[in-house]
């Protein structure tokens, strides 16, 4: 069955007073419907420009470039008009980023904001719909939430209204940038917990962003590891997890806390990401992996299939 997205040869570069800086680099990613994938990195490996890329919501002001293509079904998105695109965000595919706080405005009702979005889909107000998307996302004291201002109510419950509006029209696709990042831990697994219920029961693919390898494990079917602007290994979650093949996808799951086991000095990855503007010649990794040889230094990898798994590096 053909994929509900297909991300194909995508390049995403941002300028830079006279440069042009790599924010991701031909990438290939395919989701299915009702699929989750989680996308992992650390911060500015271009997970988040690659999550805008499909909404259209890249800078259109000559500051950034892309090249490539986006299908959604048969749908060339870099095709079609301003408008159309419009039209597909919140219908087809719809976000829910990282801070609640921001992502609503604090001046109007949670009510007037989410009426916002259902006179997109019923053409006028209604009460009842927002009642029942508010239920939908377990927020029983509905009314009072609706007649509140985002600072009266809680982190929790701001995601959670921003994962109702969000839903409004039923979206194929959901994209979901680090949505738990800025809630504290036991609101982070009640959102998490919440979003998989509700993939499941709405029949919705999910691509999961998120810079926390703790949590890959309990949303997504496959996982796509980023490291400057590359997807340098991609494969089943469970797979990727119990033996990772990239020296990169291993330093990180080296460096996760264990809570069995002796204890000891947690391995940590020494160095820093490349910056886009002094990306080294080679392998981007290179300055910081434990088995490079002479041919990193040279030769920037070639995506290659290795059993069932996509790896970028010279080992394979
Ligand atoms: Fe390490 Fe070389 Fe593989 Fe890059 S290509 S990850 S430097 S072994």
């Amino acid at each position: 069955m053909a994929p509900l997205l297909s991300i194909k040869d995508l390049t995403v570069d941002y300028r830079h007073e006279d440069r042009w800086l790599p924010a991701v680099k031909n990438v290939f990613l395919d989701v299915s419907e009702g699929e989750t994938v989680a996308i992992v990195g650390e911060s500015g490996c271009g997970k988040s420009t690659l999550a805008l890329t499909p909404l259209g919501l890249l800078p259109q002001d000559g500051t950034c470039r892309t090249t490539g293509q986006v299908f959604l079904n048969d749908k060339n998105l870099f095709n079609l008009k301003e408008e159309e695109r419009r039209l597909l965000r919140g219908r087809r595919i719809a976000m829910v980023f990282q801070d609640p706080f921001s992502s609503l405005n604090p001046v109007l009702t949670i009510n007037y904001q989410l009426q916002e979005a259902i006179i997109l889909k019923e053409g006028k107000p209604n009460h009842q719909t927002a009642m029942d998307l508010l239920k939908q996302v377990h927020l029983s004291d509905a009314e009072r939430i609706l007649e509140s201002y985002p600072h009266q109510i809680s982190g929790g419950q701001r995601q959670r209204v921003l994962i109702a509006m969000a839903l409004v029209h039923h979206p194929a696709l959901l994209i979901a940038d680090e949505p738990t990042t800025a809630l504290d831990v036991t609101i982070q697994d009640e959102i998490l917990q919440l979003l998989k219920e509700l993939k499941t029961k709405l029949g919705m693919a999910m691509i999961f962003i998120t810079h926390n390898m703790g949590i890959v494990k309990n949303i997504s079917d496959r996982m796509a590891v980023m490291y400057a602007g590359h997807i340098v290994e991609l494969g089943k979650t469970a797979d990727v997890l119990a033996a990772p093949k990239h020296p990169y996808t291993q330093a990180l799951l080296r460096s996760l806390p264990k809570l069995t086991g002796s204890l000891g000095t947690i391995p940590v990855m020494e160095g820093q990401p490349p910056e886009p503007s002094a990306m080294p010649a080679g392998c981007p990794f290179h300055p910081r992996c434990d088995r490079t040889f002479e041919r990193c230094e040279k030769e920037d990898p070639f995506e290659r299939d290795s059993d069932g798994r996509r790896v970028q590096c010279h080992l394979f």
